[in-house]
């Protein structure tokens, strides 16, 4: 059953083959456990500012990502998607909460640590793609095991190029390649230095179809071919259709998840959450039992009174 049809050829993942655990398709679930977590945040808080303009963008979230799959997280703006890839990634220090990456405590690393612990364990892939201008695809992509001074695997290094398909390319700078192009050096950066896990933060957000759809399956035939553990934050179904599982934020929770998702399934299920907000709001709904009555409006800051 190609459940990712809809993506069209060319590098549709056919990794709908034999997946052990929490796979069974289906509609809006709870979010909870896994089995084999890489990152496990519990009681994620995060505030910007203080007093009257203090901002709570992730309020006392749990969150099992699990190793060797690709997860989307998805929900409206202002929900809270970037803060929680940034603290998940240790780019962002939580004002309380857990957070334990391949097995480390990462919430109260010093920052040293922490450093070392970004460049060898975690790849990021940006929206806007961050390469070196005066550097070759080549030397981008190697740029974070040189500055750690570690050895480039090299057969791995070519794995990695010709996932991404930029043999040819490997001598060009940024400003000679197309914007997928760039994005997919980004994608091997992040990939070559074999990371516990990939952070990408709405890495299709500045791309055309046709770029979307290669660097999503670069990113799905990383977790199926390498057994790479992928978090994707974004807001186009299409590309949360390429994960395992899709964890639904609002208003600083998350609220949901879904399982082996497909475009058509991830839009109902945006409809339906923003149909509960509309409820909600219209004041027929009530609150949802696990959030206080206080909770603001779906979409926007939520400001603290
Ligand atoms: P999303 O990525 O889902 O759009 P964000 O994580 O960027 O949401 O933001 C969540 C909330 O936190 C928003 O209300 C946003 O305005 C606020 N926020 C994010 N970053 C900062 C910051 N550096 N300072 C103050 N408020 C912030
Ligand atoms: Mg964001």
């Amino acid at each position: 059953m190609p459940v990712h049809a809809h993506n069209g050829g060319a590098q549709t993942p056919p990794y709908q083959n034999a997946r052990p655990g929490r796979c069974e398709p289906g509609g809006l679930t709870a979010h909870g456990p896994v089995a084999d977590p890489v990152v496990t945040a519990r009681a994620l808080t995060k505030v910007f500012g203080r007093g009257e303009s203090a901002v709570t963008a992730l309020d006392a979230v749990d969150a099992h990502l699990a190793r060797g799959r690709f997860t989307a997280i998805m929900g409206p703006s202002g929900s809270g998607k970037s803060t929680l890839m940034h603290c998940l990634a240790g780019l962002e220090s939580p004002t309380s909460g857990s957070i334990v990456l391949d097995g480390e405590e990462i919430s109260s690393m010093s920052r040293r640590r922490l450093t070392r612990l970004r460049r060898e364990n975690i790849g990021f892939v940006f929206q806007a793609f961050n390469l070196v201008p005066s550097l070759t695809a080549e030397e981008n992509i190697t740029l974070p095991l040189d500055i750690a001074r570690r050895k480039v695997d090299r057969d791995h290094f070519d794995r990695v190029v010709d996932a991404v398909g930029l043999r040819d390319r490997l001598s060009h700078r940024p400003a000679e390649l197309s914007g997928g192009q760039v994005q997919r050096v980004a994608c091997a950066r992040a990939l070559v230095g074999k990371p516990a896990v990939v952070f990408a933060d709405e890495p299709t957000g500045n791309l055309d179809s046709q770029a979307t759809r290669q660097v999503l399956g670069i990113l799905r035939s990383s977790v199926d071919e390498f057994g790479q553990s992928v978090v994707m934050v974004t807001h186009e179904a299409e590309a949360a259709a390429w994960a395992d599982t899709v964890l639904f934020l609002r208003d600083g929770h998350v609220v949901a998840e879904m399982n082996q998702p497909d475009q058509d399934r991830v839009l109902d299920a945006l409809r339906d959450l923003a149909a509960q907000d509309g409820a909600r709001f219209d004041g027929v709904g009530g609150p949802e039992p696990d959030e206080p009555a206080s909770a603001g409006p779906g979409t926007g800051t939520r400001e603290h009174r």
